[in-house]
């Protein structure tokens, strides 16, 4: 059975074809510059390539899509018809959308209703699930595989907000968290690399990119997220401030005559590390200036290994003890410096990090000390296989 996984940005489509029989990807690729002048680049059979061509709309870039899947050279499918259904990433369901959810017409209206619970993210994924159905037409079932879904089991000690509770009431002001559908994922793998059933440990899973989150999973479910109503809170990350004093917001909006949305901008685009280095949001960059003697560079990092010390002793103590410490995206999989400076200090815990293990990539695996009571474990993410194989889940009820 294959499914096409989409990931539809504003201007963007990401996607991949998996056989999941074999949980294979046999084509990926993105699509770019939709609505500007348009560019492909489309992976199968070991060949790359890359082509300019005019992409109107979303709709005209999944037919794009469809024609190189089906394409003689480039295709990995006779007919399109070889496609059992589409998995649709989506950033917010809010307390709507739950679960991955099989759509029709009535449903993708009220998906269209929750713009505000990401503005920059849901509207994209809903042209892309309309641009689907229009090309593939009505009998190819397009599921939506939300990142909030997995944490919906949060408690409300968790998700609620210390502010007045009509303004959840009214406005749905909660935590709802981000990248579910990855520590959901990792969670899970994790549980398999160590041989146990999700049910029996407790994890700390920590997605660190250029957006890091952190989620203490207890016996499987989410008890709590770094992120909040929005993905600029928790740790500081690449450009976005993470938890700060809220009252800072109003002194620099007061003091420098910004609007809120310049304000958001500041705290979005300008912060993290890149604002305290002043140098990048990327971490080997850091590396390299810290390398150098540049000492906001080194602050930057030591303050970024500190945020994420602290959510993880905070998240075993919330979860009465944790069994393994999980690393993964871009920064928690590649990067074994910032892995030692976080797990180091975690020792009075019982995790010892191996610093030989450390030094390796690519691999679940875990690096933590053959006497660590703790286990600490890289687990590459894979956010497609994980909507891919939710999509199969909701097409095979
Ligand atoms: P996003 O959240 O945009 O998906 P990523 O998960 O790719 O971001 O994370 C980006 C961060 O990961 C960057 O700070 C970068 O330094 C780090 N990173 C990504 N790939 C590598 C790599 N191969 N080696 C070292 N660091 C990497």
């Amino acid at each position: 059975m294959k499914i096409l996984v989409i990931n539809a940005g504003s201007s963007s489509l990401k996607y991949q074809l998996i056989d999941m029989d074999q949980s294979e990807v046999l084509a990926k690729g993105n699509c770019e510059r939709i609505g500007l002048d348009g560019k492909i680049t489309h992976q199968a059979n070991g060949e790359k390539m890359e082509l300019e061509t005019a992409l109107p709309t979303h709709a005209d870039a999944i037919k794009m899509v469809l024609k190189y899947l089906t394409d003689e050279k480039w295709g990995v499918i006779t007919d399109v018809s070889e496609i059992s259904a589409v998995g649709h990433r989506v950033v917010n369901g809010a307390e709507i959308f739950v679960e991955a959810t099989l759509m029709d017409e009535e449903k993708i209206n009220t998906l269209d209703g929750l713009t505000e619970f990401a503005p920059l993210h849901n509207p994209p994924a809903v042209v892309g699930l309309r641009a689907c159905m229009e090309v593939m037409g009505k009998d190819v079932p397009q599921v939506t595989v939300y990142d909030t879904a997995f944490h919906q089991d949060m408690p409300a000690t968790s998700a609620v907000y210390p502010i007045p509770y009509e303004y959840y009431e009214k406005y749905g002001i909660r935590r709802y968290g981000a990248h579910g559908t990855s520590h959901g994922y990792v969670a899970g793998e994790c549980a398999k690399l160590l041989g146990k059933k999700p049910e029996e440990l407790n994890i700390v899973t920590c997605h660190l990119g250029n957006g890091s989150s952190i989620t203490a999973v207890k016996g499987g479910k989410c008890l709590d997220t770094s992120m909040g109503f929005t993905p600029l809170a928790g740790v500081m990350m690449g450009t976005r401030c993470g938890d700060i004093d809220p009252a800072v917001a109003m002194y620099i909006m007061n003091k420098e005559g910004l609007t809120p949305d310049q304000m958001s901008d500041v705290m979005n685009k300008k912060s993290g590390v890149f604002g305290v280095s002043g140098v990048s949001s990327d971490f080997r960059d850091l590396d390299a200036g810290a390398e150098a003697g540049n000492e906001r560079c080194r602050l930057a990092l030591d303050m970024f290994a500190y945020q994420v010390t602290k959510y993880i002793g905070a998240y075993a103590a919330a979860m009465g003890g944790v069994d393994a410490i999980v690393f993964t995206a871009g920064i928690g999989e590649n990067n074994p410096m910032m892995r030692t400076a976080i797990a180091e200090p975690l020792a009075f815990l019982g995790a010892k990090i191996d610093e030989e293990k450390n030094q390796m990539r690519g691999k679940a695996m875990a690096i933590s000390t053959e006497d660590s009571t703790v286990k600490i474990c890289v687990i590459p993410t894979n956010e497609e296989l994980a909507i891919a194989q939710q999509t199969l889940a909701v097409i095979s009820r």
